[in-house]
């Protein structure tokens, strides 16, 4: 599994010295809006369902969240890991920004941290308002759960990797997810799907090379992530071919199963205070023309 650093320049006398330099958190996010745990913990009471999407083993499902309502997540009859993508309902170039969220929040997601959009909108999509896997936090391998790092498995890594075809990677279960969604063309669905998050997913990086790595997911049936919808969106959710991504993917040798998606209406009381997610005040357009 190691990489060969066999290659690698010896290092110079300070070496150890210049490695000793103290890590700065790149994006100090102080003086963002606090996301409050009370308003977590109970914005879901006495939610009800208003529509429930069952996404297949091997496929993917799309699914409508109004702005202030909550889309929850849900394992059922066996660990299952869910590749999502979310868009701004009515503008699909306005999606989830797997990077940047890495960046604001962290590598790996949970209760109170924000799923931020592309440029030039950069607000928050959606906030985790509760985990059932909060408690798993970091393993002894370095990892944890519901990674913003993975892109998705796709086919067209998958070819240039094996030389086979897979046909229910999750970037092709998304696509035929958009387009059954928004009814355009299946290369167009394609060109909007993009890095997800990971969710119920176990991911690491070793720590002899630094390369990505996936374990048997904790999840259990009866576990569930539940996000608060920042603005109208539209989510899709592929259940890997992966399963619980404790071997491989991009094949048909995992045991596989459904996900659950319910979309909820909180009761208003519960969302008093709140309002939709604004896009950047950075006017791009003016300013980029300095
Ligand atoms: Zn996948």
């Amino acid at each position: 599994m190691a990489r060969d650093f066999r290659n690698r320049p010896p290092p110079p006398p300070d070496a150890a010295a210049r490695r000793a330099a103290p890590p700065v958190v790149c994006y100090p996010v102080a003086g963002l809006p606090p996301v409050d745990p009370g308003f977590c913990a109970a914005v879901a009471d006495g939610a009800a369902v208003v529509e429930t999407v069952i996404v297949p083993p091997r496929d993917g499902r799309a699914f409508r969240v109004p702005a202030g309502h909550l889309f929850r997540i849900r394992c059922v009859q066996g660990p299952q890991v869910g590749d999502l993508n979310l868009w701004h309902a009515q503008d699909l170039t306005e999606r989830f920004y797997s990077g940047k969220t890495r960046q604001l929040q962290a590598s790996h997601l949970t209760t109170g941290d924000r799923l931020w959009s592309s440029l030039p909108h950069l607000r928050p999509l959606a906030t985790i308002v509760a985990d059932s896997l909060g408690w798993y936090g970091w393993d002894d391998d370095g990892a944890g759960v519901h990674d913003v790092i993975g892109t998705r498995c796709d086919p067209h890594t998958n070819r240039l990797l094996t030389g086979a075809d897979y046909h229910h990677c999750c970037h092709a279960n998304l696509t035929r997810a958009l387009a059954a969604a928004t009814g355009l063309p299946l290369a167009e669905a394609e060109a909007h799907v993009h890095d997800v998050m990971n969710v119920f997913m176990c991911t690491g990086f070793t720590r002899d090379s630094h390369q990505y790595f996936m374990k048997a997911s904790p999840v259990r049936p009866g576990d569930a992530i539940t996000f608060l919808a920042e603005i109208d969106l539209l989510g899709a959710l592929s259940a890997c071919p992966g399963g619980d991504c404790g071997s491989g993917h991009s094949d048909d040798r995992a045991a596989c199963f459904p996900l659950q998606v319910e979309i909820l209406r909180p009761r208003p009381e519960a969302l008093q205070g709140w309002v939709p997610a604004e896009p950047s005040t950075y006017s791009a357009p003016a300013r980029l023309e300095v």
